[in-house]
């Protein structure tokens, strides 16, 4: 274990904002990014991305399963409603999926972009690397600072709070991008929540960081990308809200507000989409 600082502003002062399973996660008091400290070795986060397992108090195994066809199906309707429906039809693209899991976003790819697109993906964990290979698509384990392809497009989905360091991460996947490229971050928008705001477990060590929308778009515009599009789709943590949750949840806000009751972030739209281009240098 040791002591880090706010990887997004370096500031070292910060509150704590919770624990668990022996871990404590804060709040940086300049930025708001909240970051587990102290942090487990490196060797030790890039054993359990290998193996999906996370010592603490308890064992945590996070292998999960294959998603099957209805995950390639929302992934599908989430590329659609990001890029526009015919975006992928008819050019040829590479892309590079990073902790690719078992290769459902792949998938989607495969069948929005033909037979004329080039989807790699990289992926520490074995089981997961083995069944996406098994179902034809093309993972193995890349090491990203000594691959010499380029591709046009990169993704990171569900894998930016896993990361000790994002920053030192996103500035190495840069490099793989072709001129005019994009990268594609998938993340949740938790920064701002308080701890009984946030909807479920936390999953800690697994999960390293929690960012924000500003949080992010900072880090990408200060290493080289210009921010293209945010789209901020249902967290599958909150129950989907109904067509008058919206008018609820404002009068609750104004009436806490009212009684001087701290306001409830329960709004649900938190798993944010961040397209982002590489800037010409
Ligand atoms: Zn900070």
């Amino acid at each position: 274990m040791r002591r880090v600082h706010c990887y997004c502003c370096e500031s070292s002062a910060s509150e704590l904002w919770a624990e668990e399973n022996g871990f404590k996660m804060v709040r940086c008091l300049n930025c708001g990014l909240l970051y587990v400290n102290p942090m487990p070795d490196e060797r030790e986060i890039d054993r359990a991305a290998q193996t999906g397992l996370h010592q603490g108090q308890e064992k945590l195994d996070v292998s999960g399963q294959y998603g099957g066809v209805a995950k390639v199906e929302n992934y599908i309707r989430i590329l659609r409603e990001i890029y526009g429906d015919d975006f992928f039809r008819g050019k040829p693209f590479k892309w590079l999926d990073i902790g690719c899991g078992y290769g459902e976003f792949m998938e989607a790819l495969i069948r929005e972009g033909g037979p004329q697109c080039d989807v790699r993906g990289s992926e520490p964990s074995e089981v997961k690397s083995a069944s996406a290979r098994q179902r034809g698509l093309k993972v193995s384990f890349l090491d990203l600072e000594t691959v010499r392809e380029r591709f046009d497009y990169v993704s990171l989905l569900n894998v930016y709070s896993h990361l000790p360091n994002p920053i030192e991460t996103l500035a190495g996947v840069r490099k793989l991008l072709n001129a005019g490229g994009e990268l594609l971050i998938e993340t949740g928008d938790a920064a701002n929540l308080e701890r009984s705001d946030y909807p479920d477990k936390l999953f800690l060590p697994d999960h390293l960081s929690f960012a924000s929308e500003e949080i992010v778009c900072r880090i990408l515009e200060k290493i080289g990308f210009k921010i293209v599009a945010v789209t901020r789709l249902h967290h599958p943590a909150y129950r989907k809200w109904t067509a008058w949750d919206p008018v609820i949840y404002w009068m609750q806000q104004r009436l806490r507000g009212r009684l001087g009751l701290r306001r409830k972030r329960v709004y649900p739209y938190r798993d944010l989409w961040i397209r982002a281009a590489l800037r010409a240098a």
